[in-house]
């Protein structure tokens, strides 16, 4: 943790100033297109509120669309929210209800799907703007972050001060560099008074690495060109039917490729060429 807050800072370099005076004005300002700035943005400009959402990936979503996890386990049975349209919008997409294609999760499907949902809702609402960018630099006003300035893939620089900034980046890239304190782990519920935090605990997720896969049927030989420093030593013991010398796997191949395996359907939305215009259109105006 340390060494990614490190980069944090590196990533964010601090310029810490006074409210920009020659800034965009915006009422909501969402750092980070994830699952929750996707939402909170969605929600915000629907509400009637001003909203710029800055994201450094072309994808809406975050882990569950650019990340790729898209089989997303937990409480299946959330009966409102963003979630429930979200799902209501993918049955539509896939013509079924029946969206457990992978064993670990009822609702799955293709990352570029819920990308392209995310950013159809976006494009309904005239009052949200989409800015594709990292951060360079984050104003504060007091002890209230009140804006930040970013550059974008052509490189212009964009100064945007808002009545609410929402840091919705996974390592909370703008409020580490405006130096608020901050804790790690679980929550501690002596603090928050949530019933469902049990415990307060510093555990923190390991690392996955989530991969998009294919499958073009039987048959297909689509092996690659060994790539360099490829070691399969390093991936014994990874399916129950794989080389192992000490303890495999429980599951085989097959129920390891099934595990979040995807619905497939073409995409009814191709939505990021306005979003890009919008994001133009900001900067100009
Ligand atoms: C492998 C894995 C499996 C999981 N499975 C489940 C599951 O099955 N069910 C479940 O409920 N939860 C699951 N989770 C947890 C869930 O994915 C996260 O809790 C959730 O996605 C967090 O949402 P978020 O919006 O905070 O962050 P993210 O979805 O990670 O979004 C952060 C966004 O910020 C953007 N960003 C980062 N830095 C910057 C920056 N400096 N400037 C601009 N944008 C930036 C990123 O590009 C990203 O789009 C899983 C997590 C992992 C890692």
């Amino acid at each position: 943790m340390k060494i990614s807050l490190l980069l944090t800072f590196l990533i964010l370099p601090v310029l810490v100033a006074a409210q920009h005076p020659d800034a965009d004005r915006t009422d909501v300002l969402v750092i980070g297109g994830g699952t929750g700035g996707t939402a909170a943005a969605i929600q915000s400009a629907r509400l009637g509120a001003r909203t710029i959402l800055v994201e450094s990936a072309s994808m809406f979503g975050g882990m569950l669309t650019a990340a790729g996890v898209s089989c997303a386990d937990g409480n299946d049975q959330l009966p409102s929210g963003i979630w429930e349209e979200f799902r209501q919008a993918l049955y539509k997409h896939y013509g079924t209800k029946n969206l457990n294609t992978g064993w670990v999760s009822n609702t799955c499907f293709e990352p570029h799907v819920g990308d392209s949902i995310f950013k159809s809702w976006a494009k309904k609402e005239k009052i949200l703007k989409y800015c594709l960018a990292i951060p360079l630099a984050m104003y504060k006003a007091g002890n209230k972050v009140t804006g930040v300035s970013v550059t974008d893939e052509t490189g212009k620089i964009l100064k945007i001060n808002a009545k609410v900034v929402i840091d919705a980046t996974e390592t909370g890239d703008v409020l580490a560099a405006s130096g608020a304190a901050y804790d790690l782990g679980m929550d501690d519920p002596a603090v928050t008074n949530e019933k469902e935090a049990i415990q307060k605990n510093d555990i923190i997720q390991d690392l996955t690495w989530a991969a998009i896969l294919k499958d073009y049927g039987p048959g297909i030989d689509k092996t690659i060109t060994r790539p360099l420093n490829y070691d399969s030593l390093k991936y014994f013991c990874s399916t129950a039917e794989a080389p192992c010398n000490g303890k495999p796997y429980i599951y085989n191949t097959k129920k390891v490729l099934d595990y979040g395996s995807c619905p497939v359907r073409p995409a009814v939305h191709q939505t990021s060429t306005c979003l890009i215009g919008q994001l133009m259109e900001m900067i100009i105006t």
